[in-house]
């Protein structure tokens, strides 16, 4: 699975089910822009920085988690520490599937070099500021355990239906997945219901 579907999957689970299974992809400005804010970080190469190593683009995986993807950024520090940071287009913002997919990458890395990673960043490109992310028991567990929902979602083959949220105008596959229209479709669906009982 790829790295990216965890994140899709904590956005909304009908998203991740559409592009896994049904193989949908779009485009909006925020898809473009995340495009653009990780031109440079997908060009592989490292550069050193204030005694900091910067590995750029570097492939991560994970035999246990039947994950694989890839870092925009691991920094190696001068203590040895290494500590991977995703580039998000946003602003300054604390979002859950963000972290859970610096947290999958951290887990992919632990799980390659055999060492552990205690926290990682996420460089937010519209307000250029930069955010810890520590990788604390409990997001290990919410990374390990939306693993598991994600698997048992792409075996079922089951695409959840829309409902309609506020992360929906974000979300790249609105035009298709159409949530507004699918929630008016379940309340004529619930009126006719109830007029067929009277
Ligand atoms: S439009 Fe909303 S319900 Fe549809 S896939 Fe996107 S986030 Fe999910």
């Amino acid at each position: 699975m790829p790295l990216s579907l965890l994140n899709d999957f904590l956005y909304c689970p009908r998203r991740a089910a559409l592009k896994a299974i049904e193989g949908i992809r779009s485009e909006n400005k925020h898809t473009v822009l995340g495009d653009i804010v990780h031109e440079h970080a997908d060009l592989p190469g490292y550069q050193v920085a204030k005694g900091v190593t910067l590995l750029r683009a570097l492939p991560v995986w994970s035999e246990r988690l039947g994950l694989s993807g890839k870092c925009d950024v691991v920094e190696r520090h001068a203590d040895g520490a290494l500590a991977p940071v995703e580039y998000k287009k946003g602003k300054r913002r604390a979002f859950e599937n963000d972290d859970a997919q610096l947290c999958a990458q951290a887990l992919c890395l632990e799980e390659m070099l055999g060492r552990r990673i205690d926290r990682g960043a996420v460089f937010h490109a519209a307000s250029k500021r930069r955010r810890e992310v520590e990788f604390t028991p409990e997001l290990r567990a919410l990374v390990e355990r939306s693993l598991a929902d994600l698997r048992g979602l792409l075996d079922s083959q089951h695409v959840p239906p829309a409902v309609f949220k506020p992360a929906c105008e974000e979300c790249s596959l609105f035009e298709i997945c159409l949530p507004k229209a699918a929630s008016e479709d379940s309340r004529a669906e619930r009126l006719s219901r109830q007029l067929f009982q009277t």
